[in-house]
């Protein structure tokens, strides 16, 4: 039977295919099954401890040959499976009458409440590392597969939630599209199905309850519609969304190759936010004119040491040389909240997006920051130093003055160590929490420029988590009190010779980015697939019509008015 959702549309793309059923890591799903016979039930869990703990081993040695230091993780996540303690815990759960799914649940908890209440760092954050190892043994006894053994035929994959991670490793050939349950369109997980190209949903309510049966499914990451089983009728308008949207691609191939302008020539550099080497070659080729944020911190996670300075600044050059002569800027570790890495652990926070995350954490771990910096640094002299390659380095979730103050300091601190001119080198600030946006007069003498985080701006402002699929709805950027704030910050940078990009999300729709230009933004970066569309937007238009466009926005008195006045005004 044909049933249909809606959830959020995240990454855009249109795909059918059969239905591909990811085990959560978080076990929250799986269903713990009536018990069995005790010697059954054990003997199903021993068989399961040891198939995790050989696919572990495996994946260890397939990283390994790849050169990864983050074998070690999944040597550690084997021995987990392997611990005669937990074996004998389960075991002992399953004399007491309970299925061999629900013993390894409480068995693994067990182990993870006396770790979380370890007080060394070190172990607190093995407690993620044995969620995983969990949700593999309680995956591989309920049948469902995880992980990424996917089968041959492109499949729409289908999740309650997935981590970066995991988006990361997946085998973009072998998969049509992503669906979770969870999540929200800001999410790390749905930025990096854009950047992959992958069409992707979230926040599809009853996903897996429904998808469970379903043979085939059409999905829309435009409009957020998930088809199971769906009808002739309905196949037919997917597969014909599905030709028109490559037809469209194809005829952008020129105009994402032009500079950013406007129709009457301002220059607006329109850049890609990259997080990994593998977004690179994509990112030129899709016509970024450099990169308006590179989230350094994916180089730091699923790993249990720190990069060295070395490794990291041969990164940051090869980054650099990706984009030869054009503006690259990288933001410092943001790590925390939804970035977690597993080597700086710290005690759980209540709220982590309000705890210790971006430069709150760099300057409380000063030798992560400095080593960041370190690298940075050399990478910027390695390339010229003071020549023509430009390059910037910004700081996350700042909310005051002193932080970047400090933070400024600590750059020219590390730069006169390693004896490297940095006078040309660009410093910024992310503004993303609402202090900041308010702070902009104030800050604004300290910055060469400003980046708008729009992801992190919208929650803090709406009190929306980003992660919340339920609450995506408030954190609206068409809302007039926050394209005012955006005006309020490009006035106070203008006023002190900064410029200012927006590096959120938003930036890639093309009516928001247009709005953005028209309140005086002049560098916008996004997912690379998206700067075609952008680019061909901003040439139809002088800036006149744009500073029109977004006034209207602005002066709307709602956000579905707002997004009306932009359609109105770019006939888009
Ligand atoms: C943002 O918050 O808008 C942003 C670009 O940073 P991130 O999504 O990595 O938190
Ligand atoms: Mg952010």
């Amino acid at each position: 039977m044909s049933v249909s959702l809606v959830g959020a549309g995240a990454a855009p793309g249109v795909a059918v295919g059969p239905p591909f059923l990811v085990a959560p890591v978080a076990n929250a799903v799986i269903d713990t099954g009536p018990a069995g016979p005790p010697e059954a039930e054990k003997s199903r869990l021993h068989e399961a401890l040891a198939q995790a703990a050989e696919e572990l081993y495996a994946l260890a040695e397939r990283v390994r040959e790849a050169a990864g230091d983050e074998a070690e993780i999944f040597e550690a996540h084997a021995a987990f499976a392997e611990d005669p303690e937990l074996e004998a815990r389960a075991d002992a759960l399953i004399d007491a009458g309970q299925s061999a799914i629900a013993a390894t649940m409480a068995a693994f908890a067990a182990f993870r409440a006396l770790l979380a209440a370890s007080t060394s760092e070190y172990l607190a954050a093995r407690a993620a590392d044995l969620d995983d190892v969990c949700a593999r043994v309680t995956a591989i006894l309920a049948g469902v597969t995880r992980g990424f053994v996917l089968p041959d035929q492109p499949s729409v994959l289908v999740a309650r939630e997935l981590t970066p991670s995991q988006t990361a490793e997946i085998p973009r050939d072998r998969i049509a599209a992503i669906v979770t349950e969870t999540g929200s369109p800001t999410s790390h997980a749905a930025i990096l199905a854009r950047t992959l190209g992958i069409p992707a949903v979230v926040g599809a309510a009853n996903l897996l309850q429904l998808a469970a049966g379903a043979k085939l499914m059409a999905v829309d990451g435009r409009t957020g519609e998930v088809h199971l089983d769906p009808d002739a009728a309905v196949l037919a308008v997917m597969t014909e969304r599905q030709a028109s949207e490559s037809a469209r691609f194809a005829e952008l191939a020129d105009a994402r190759l032009l500079p950013g302008r406007t129709a009457d020539g301002v220059a607006v550099e329109l850049v890609a936010n990259v997080a990994s080497r593998d977004d690179l070659a994509g990112a030129v080729a899709a016509g970024a004119e450099g990169a308006g944020l590179v989230r350094t911190e994916l180089l730091f996670q699923d790993r249990r040491t720190e990069p060295t300075v070395a490794e990291q600044a041969a990164y940051y050059g090869e980054v650099l040389n990706a984009f030869a002569g054009r503006r690259v800027v990288f933001r410092t570790l943001d790590i925390g909240a939804d970035k977690p890495i597993p080597f700086v652990s710290r005690a759980a926070e209540p709220n982590p997006a309000l705890g210790v995350r971006g430069i709150r954490l760099s300057l409380r771990y000063p030798k992560l920051f400095e080593n960041q910096l370190r690298a940075l640094v050399q990478a910027y002299g390695a390339s010229g130093g003071a020549g023509p390659m430009r390059m910037g380095i910004m700081f996350p979730l700042v909310s005051r003055v002193e932080e970047v103050v400090a933070a400024r300091a600590e750059v020219a601190r590390v730069a006169a160590d390693e004896g490297v001119d940095v006078a040309g080198l660009e410093i910024g600030v992310m503004i993303e929490v609402p202090s900041a946006a308010l702070a902009a007069e104030r800050l604004a003498p300290l910055v060469d420029f400003f980046s708008i985080g729009t992801n992190d701006l919208l929650q803090y402002l709406f009190a929306a988590d980003r992660l919340e699929a339920e609450v995506a709805d408030l954190a609206d950027i068409c809302e007039p009190v926050v394209m005012d704030l955006v005006a309020r910050v490009v006035a106070a940078a203008t006023a002190n010779g900064a410029w200012v990009g927006v590096c959120g999300e938003t930036a890639s729709d093309p009516a928001v980015g247009a709005a953005f230009v028209g309140l005086g933004v002049r560098e916008l970066s996004m997912v690379a697939g998206a700067i075609g569309e952008v680019k061909d937007l901003l040439s139809r238009h002088g800036l006149a019509t744009l500073v029109a466009a977004a006034e209207a926005a602005r002066s709307a008195p709602s956000a579905a008015a707002a997004r009306a006045a932009l359609a109105a005004a770019l006939g888009s």
